[in-house]
């Protein structure tokens, strides 16, 4: 007996621990709740978790850099041509379909009819095209601050430098996250006035600073360009393989933190909640709606693209990330929960890593499954809570702006709360009426994280799957194959 103890412990500790954790998380926080702690008290009290996502956010920027830099720099043209082809290829199949899922299951089910609120609620705001949305995501990527208000928030495809004094800070460095923000890099806030009615208010947060996707494209070019310059690119190269081992060490030293971080983040999360989450009648049917879209899209469909394409149990590969996705679940971030997902598709799943390096930074920043699924469907709830009819046009708006707004959401929690603003106004749904699922968004935000986490990470290794060819027999392009095998 003592021998399995051991072994379990040695295999499954961790994972246990952090899955009670988040159960202890939940226990301890309803329990305080009834304390009505002081503010001051609630921030002492949520000090370890935000230690948490301080450490995770912390490696972010080296795991990102380092990891495209050499991952790229390792390819020749054609092999990084074709994964990065067949890479982006499936993250926009993928999100389409778990839009489509959400659209039909939130037409069948109709969580919206019937409720409490009466007419509609249409107000004669701006309305914006799926015509203007698209033209925003270009507009975006060239960094126009006029551009909408959900991809201000998000993320510059090509970094901005225009605002930044010269004396202070460097744009790669300003690019990273806003640490300062007491949020803690939630894009969202949400104020609450008195009585009578609830009423939250979602305003933007300092984060929008962030700017992951920035930091992406900025290091694949430069891996790119280093994979070219041959001998003269290795130095930097052999920098940035130090850096990717030195923060795969902190990770391993880390995880014995996350545990006891994570009881209190969860805690210090329902602590910190405005009100009892209320689960209205419509409410509760919109909430299930979205839970079980994602269910049929992170359990049935992406375990079976993944047993198409490799013809591999998608179960045993799953198992392999569950610690990444009881952090996905505790964090709600697929930026913070990036190091972690890239410790067990290493260890645990064997996915080559040069092909590792390149897929998860990316997926992480553009590929966000679960994002795009709510977005459809609470832009739906929300037309049938205004009695609004959706032709088959908008429809179609509302599949291609959640595609979109999905890509324009930021790894971080909420994030696609914000960016959800272009999905309603593609459709002229008032924006305002977000105030009607926010106060069940951040539960949600848990869930269709981890399903973000999942579709990159199952992505990940159809990709080693297909690309295998590419990578076989290993042929060294730099001298960065010491310590890359
Ligand atoms: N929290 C999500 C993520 O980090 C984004 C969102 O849907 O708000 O993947």
């Amino acid at each position: 007996v003592r021998e399995w103890v051991k072994d379990y412990c040695r295999k499954n500790g961790l994972l246990t621990l952090s899955v009670l954790a988040v159960v202890t998380g939940c226990v301890v926080g309803f329990m305080l709740r009834s304390l009505n702690l002081s503010t001051q008290a609630k921030i002492y009290f949520s000090f370890p978790g935000e230690l948490l996502m301080r450490m995770l956010k912390m490696l972010i920027l080296p795991l990102i850099t380092s990891s495209l830099m050499s991952g790229l720099s390792a390819m020749d043209t054609k092999a990084s041509g074709r994964l990065g082809l067949l890479t982006i290829t499936y993250y926009l199949w993928t999100t389409f379909i778990a839009v489509i899922v959400g659209i039909i299951l939130v037409l069948v089910v109709h969580p919206g009819t019937g409720t409490e609120k009466e007419g509609h609620r249409i107000s004669g705001g701006p309305v914006m095209t799926s015509a203007d949305a698209l033209l925003d995501l270009i507009r975006f990527a060239f960094a126009d601050p006029s551009s909408s208000f959900a991809f201000q928030y998000k993320t510059d495809l090509v970094p901005n430098v225009k605002s930044i004094p010269l004396d202070s800070q460097a744009n790669y460095v300003y690019i990273m996250p806003d640490y300062d923000n007491p949020k803690m890099g939630h894009p969202v806030f949400l104020e609450l006035t008195p009585a009578p009615e609830i009423h939250y208010k979602v305003v933007p947060g300092k984060s929008s600073q962030m700017n992951v996707l920035g930091i992406v494209i900025f290091s694949a070019t430069m891996g790119l360009l280093l994979g070219r310059m041959g001998e003269r690119g290795s130095p930097l190269v052999n920098v940035c393989l130090c850096i990717n081992e030195c923060v795969m060490k902190i990770i391993n030293a880390a995880m014995w933190y996350f545990p006891f971080g994570i009881v209190f983040l969860v805690a210090g999360k329902i602590l910190d909640m405005h009100d009892p989450v209320i689960l209205a009648e419509k409410l509760g049917m919109y909430f299930m709606t979205v839970l079980a879209g994602l269910f049929v899209h992170g359990v049935i469909l992406l375990p079976l693209f993944f047993f198409l394409f490799t013809k591999k149990n998608p179960f045993s590969y799953i198992r392999g990330l569950l610690q990444a996705l009881v952090i996905a679940l505790a964090t709600s971030s697929s930026s913070a929960t990036l190091p972690i997902t890239m410790k067990c598709l290493l260890e645990n799943c064997h996915v080559d890593r040069k092909i590792a390096r390149f897929v998860l930074p990316v997926g992480a920043t553009i590929n966000m499954d679960g994002t795009a699924l709510y977005e459809a469907v609470a832009a739906i709830f929300i037309a049938q809570v205004n009695e609004y009819e959706l032709d088959f046009g908008q429809l179609v708006t509302i599949s291609i702006t959640a595609t979109a707004a999905s890509i324009g959401a930021a790894g971080i929690p909420q994030a696609g709360l914000v960016t959800m603003v272009i999905v309603l106004t593609s459709v002229g749904l008032p924006p305002d009426d977000i105030t009607l699922i926010v106060a069940i968004d951040w539960i949600l935000d848990r869930f269709r994280t981890m399903i973000n986490v999942l579709g990159d990470a199952l992505a990940a290794g159809i990709m080693a799957h297909l690309c295998r060819k590419d990578f076989q027999p290993n042929v060294p392009r730099n001298n960065d194959q010491r310590r890359d095998t």
